[in-house]
C-alpha cells in the first residue's frame, strides 16, 4: 500500500511552517515569566495541530453548525461515515468483533472468523463468504434516516463527497450517485473474476442471482471465481480514495462524521486533512478520534480550552440529523423523503416478490405437464 504510506510524511510536512511561526510568539513571551509553560503549550499545540485556525462556528453546538450551514459560507460539505449509520437499517457491523456476527459463522468451521474477509483463504474456500454474504444481503435493508440527510444534502448542493468505510451500497439506494461516493472498503454494488489476468466485471443483479441460487459465482469468461469488489484484510483501498481525498479534504468547508468509532486506518486520519479552520462535527454514540499525545496532530478536540472547531453530537446517527434538519429548517421535508422512498421500496421488494411466485408458480406449471 505504498500511497497510505504518504498520509504521516504529508502531516509532518504540513506541521513545519507552523511550527516557524509559533517558535517566533514565543519568543515575544520571553518577558512574561511563564515562558516555559508557554513554550511548552506551543510545542503540544503544534504537534497537536492546534490553534493556527480560524474560529468560524459562533458556539462549538449543533446549533452553532447549523447557524454557519445556514450563513452561505459553507458550500463544500464531505461525511464520513462507518457501520453506526447502518445499524438501525438492522445491519450489523461487518468487522467489529463485538457485534455476535463472527460468532454466527461458527457453522462456517473457519480456521479463525476473520479468515471469511481474507485472499488467501477465500481463494480456496470461497464457500463461506457467499453463505455470509446471502445471509447479509444488501438489497434486503433500507437506507436510514441518516442516509437520506446525505441525499438532501446532495439536492441542496451542499454535498462535495461521502466517504463511507460501508459495503451496505445504502448511500446509492438512497440515491448518491458513483460520483458522489468514495466506497473506501468497496462495495458489493460491482464484482470482479478473481484471476489477475482476466478481471471480468459482473453487475449486482449477475451477483444477486448467483448468491440467491447458492452457486459460487464464476467467470462465464474463465471459470475462475467472481468476488463483490469490497476490500478484504490485506487488500488495498481503491485507487479512488487515494486520488480524490488529495482534492476533497484541502477545500472541504464542513466536515461531518458520523456512525464511525475512527479506528480503521488510513480512513481514521482523513480528519486531519481538512484545513485548520474547517469545523468538524462527530455525530456518534460515543466522542471519537482524539489525538493522542504522541499523534502528529490533527485529531478532534472537542473539550480542552483550545477547542474552537469540533462538535460532538452524543446520539444515534439518525437522531443526529433529525435534531440538524431541524435546525436548519429542513426536518419536514426529510422525514418526507424518508417515508417515500421507503415506501418506493416497500412497493417494489413487493413486484419483485409477485413477479418471483409468478415465475416459480409457471415453472412448477411447467414442470407439471412434463
Ligand atoms: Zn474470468
Amino acid at each position: 500500500m505504498s500511497e497510505a504510506s504518504e498520509l504521516p510524511q504529508k502531516e509532518e510536512e504540513e506541521v513545519t511552517p507552523e511550527a516557524e511561526e509559533q517558535s517566533d510568539n514565543s519568543s515575544e513571551d520571553e518577558a512574561t515569566g511563564d515562558t516555559e509553560m508557554d513554550f511548552l503549550r506551543n510545542l503540544f499545540s503544534r504537534f497537536l495541530g492546534l490553534g493556527s485556525g480560524e474560529k468560524v462556528l459562533d458556539e462549538l453546538t449543533l446549533d452553532g453548525v447549523a447557524q454557519y450551514m445556514k450563513s452561505g459560507k459553507c458550500k463544500n460539505i464531505l461525511c464520513m461515515v462507518g457501520a453506526g449509520i447502518s445499524t438501525s437499517a438492522g445491519i450489523p457491523d461487518f468487522r467489529s468483533p463485538e457485534t455476535g456476527l463472527y460468532a454466527n459463522l461458527q457453522k462456517y468451521n473457519l480456521p479463525y472468523p476473520e479468515a471469511i474477509f481474507q485472499m488467501d483463504y477465500f481463494k480456496e474456500h470461497p464457500e463461506p463468504f457467499f453463505a455470509l454474504a446471502k445471509e447479509l444481503y444488501p438489497g434486503q435493508f433500507k437506507p436510514t434516516i441518516c442516509h437520506y440527510f446525505m441525499k438532501l444534502l446532495k439536492d441542496k448542493g451542499l454535498l462535495r463527497r461521502c466517504y463511507t468505510q460501508n459495503i451496505d451500497t445504502l448511500e446509492r439506494v438512497a440515491g448518491l450517485e458513483a460520483d458522489d461516493l468514495i466506497e473506501a472498503h468497496g462495495t458489493f454494488y460491482t464484482s470482479h473474476c478473481f484471476s489477475f489476468s482476466c478481471r471480468k466485471e459482473y453487475n449486482l443483479d449477475w451477483m444477486k442471482e448467483k448468491i440467491f441460487s447458492d452457486d459460487i459465482p464464476k467467470c462465464e469468461k474463465c471459470q475462475s471465481v467472481v468476488k463483490p469488489d469490497i476490500v478484504f484484510f490485506g487488500e488495498n483501498l481503491p485507487d479512488r480514495f487515494f486520488t480524490l481525498m488529495k482534492t476533497d479534504f484541502p477545500q472541504c468547508d464542513l466536515l461531518i462524521i458520523m456512525g464511525t468509532s475512527l479506528q480503521v486506518q488510513p480512513f481514521a486520519s482523513l480528519v486531519s486533512r481538512v484545513s485548520k479552520s474547517c469545523p468538524r462535527l462527530l455525530i456518534n454514540m460515543e466522542k471519537a478520534g482524539q489525538s493522542g499525545i504522541m499523534d502528529f496532530g490533527g485529531g478532534m478536540d472537542f473539550d480542552s480550552d483550545k477547542a474552537y472547531r469540533d462538535v460532538a453530537y452524543i446520539s444515534t446517527c439518525d437522531d443526529g440529523c433529525l435534531a440538524l434538519a431541524d435546525l436548519l429548517g429542513w426536518k419536514a421535508e426529510l422525514e418526507e423523503l424518508v417515508k417515500k422512498e421507503h415506501a418506493r421500496i416497500d412497493s417494489e421488494d413487493q413486484e419483485e416478490k409477485n413477479t418471483g411466485s409468478k415465475a416459480a408458480a409457471a415453472a412448477a406449471e411447467a414442470k407439471a405437464e412434463e
